[in-house]
């Protein structure tokens, strides 16, 4: 059986979850999905990064213990997950010891490998970022990403020898599909061929909050070369089952914020660890909100929650994926997520399954029996261009084929007067359709899944796989309307 190993990246949790974790796990778990119905043998991990400095610091803010505080702020990403309906096998905590001894094991073998040396730092850190900048990546002497002020840290610290790798990773770098989407690939690229590559400090010293290095206890390990780890320590490195199965992962899904860490540091670690290196780094882009950027001054409107208490995990899911194409920055606008809701899902889907249906019941008492397939409508739905999306990691393009035929359908309702045809005529019509609901069905399960389910269950079916997309595979419905799919938003 084939395997699919998908991560995203793990979290900070010096605070809430907002808008932009939701997309990510959303996009993530998309896939997950998607691979599951192509019968592969699935592996999703997301979860939490605790370890950092900055939860450090904002737990002190609000006088609270450092576990405590991470404790706290981990549920409350889990509930997000639960809350849009993310089917990850796997939640990871960098807190957990097992993570801890895995990312010791590793640190001690590149250690012994003669690739980590012990040196002193100077440098300007942002806590933001959690690493070092060079004064070329300051804007106003500011981090970019974070607009705050740097720390100058002059201290002992040890080493991992990068700069060895350098070679190595030009060329795993300029390997196909290694970064997607192309245009991510490029600032990587040229920044490694361009830029001396420095080594990287992994150590930071008389840090409460951490992992120990194996090698010197004065020492915590750098927290990203602590939360990469999680990648393997989430399968099991070194002699898990799991890891034999999944590793390398398929996918890591990134912000575009982190591409440098995933595409250059991480291999680097995994190269010295001599562990095989993932097979590509899937980079999206950020998200504003009414053209303003995520931050605290935006209040509730940041909040996955109020979009799924007020619209729907559903909702919102579709929203995103269809508003933003992959790998480009997108704004969350409420307005147009509105107009999507009552266009697209309660005027195109709804609509569909609530016509189709309620002929069924009116003249055949909801028990549709196999006919001839009407080869007008069939011939509308492109299922080789929703593979080749989403073999392309063209999320937004595959969902939008999709509904392209939902809307065919009501055309195809409409061109042909379905509502006035007699008896056996009508029949062999709505048993087309009532097959092209169900293939929609398995379509848009890995995007609104819980749409689906309730669609499944008024056709009487249960969820089928990617390859029962065929027409004529049912011998007979009976169909029961239950409600509307969506409410219209006024
Ligand atoms: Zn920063």
């Amino acid at each position: 059986m084939k395997k699919f190993y998908i991560t995203t990246a793990i979290d900070y949790v010096n605070a809430e979850p907002h808008i932009g974790h939701a997309y990510e796990k959303i996009l993530a778990d998309v896939l997950a999905r998607w691979h599951r119905l192509k019968e592969e043998d699935v592996f999703f991990l997301t979860g939490t990064d605790d370890n950092a400095q900055k939860n450090e610091e904002a737990a002190k803010k609000v006088n609270k213990d450092t576990k405590e505080f991470v404790d706290e702020n981990a549920e409350k990403f889990k509930e997000l997950c639960k809350i849009l309906n993310i089917s990850y096998n796997h939640f990871i905590r960098t807190t957990e010891s097992k993570h801890k001894r895995i990312a010791r094991d590793i640190f001690r073998s590149v250690y012994e490998k003669g690739d980590i040396y012990k040196s002193n730092y100077e440098g300007l850190y942002c806590t933001g970022c959690e690493e070092f900048k060079t004064e070329k990546e300051l804007v106003d002497g500011k981090c970019p990403e974070h607009n705050q002020e740097l720390k100058l840290i002059k201290e002992e610290s040890y080493f991992f020898k990068l700069s060895k790798y350098r070679n190595k990773l030009i060329k795993l770098v300029e390997s196909k599909d290694f970064i997607l989407p192309k245009e991510k690939r490029n600032d990587i690229l040229s920044r490694l061929k361009d830029d001396e590559l420095k080594d990287l400090s992994v150590s930071r010293i008389n840090k409460e909050w951490g992992i120990k290095t194996p090698i010197d206890e004065k020492h915590v390990i750098y927290v990203w070369f602590d939360a990469l780890i999680n990648y393997v320590s989430g399968v099991d490195y070194p002699e898990g089952e799991k890891f034999k199965q999944f590793w390398p992962a398929d996918v890591h899904l990134i912000g575009k914020g982190i591409n440098w860490f995933h595409s250059v540091i991480w291999p680097g670690m995994l190269m010295s660890a001599k562990i095989k290196t993932p097979k590509t780094i899937l980079v999206h882009g950020y998200l504003t909100v009414n053209g303003k950027k995520i931050g605290k001054s935006l209040g509730n409107v940041v909040n996955p929650k109020f979009f799924v208490d007020k619209y729907g995990a559903d909702q919102l899911r579709y929203y995103l994926i269809r508003e933003i194409p992959f790998g480009q920055d997108g704004d969350v606008n409420e307005g147009i997520l509105k107009i999507r809701i009552n266009n697209e899902l309660a005027n195109e889907l709804g609509n569909l399954v609530s016509r189709i249906l309620t002929l069924a019941e009116k003249n055949f008492n909801g028990e549709i029996k196999k006919s001839v397939l009407d080869k007008k409508l069939i011939d509308r739905l492109n299922l080789k261009k929703i593979h080749d999306c989403m073999d392309k990691f063209e999320l937004h393009n595959a969902l939008s084929e999709i509904f392209r035929f939902i809307s065919e359908c009501n055309k195809h309702i409409n061109e042909e007067k379905i509502w006035e045809l007699k008896d056996k005529e009508q029949e062999k019509h709505l048993y087309t359709l009532l097959e092209s609901l169900r293939i929609i069905s398995i379509l848009i399960s890995p995007f609104i899944p819980e749409t689906s389910r309730k669609l499944n269950k008024q056709l009487g079916i249960k969820n089928g796989l990617l390859d029962e997309c065929r027409f004529g595979l049912i011998k007979s419905y009976k169909v029961k309307k239950e409600g509307i799919l969506f409410n219209k938003i006024e």
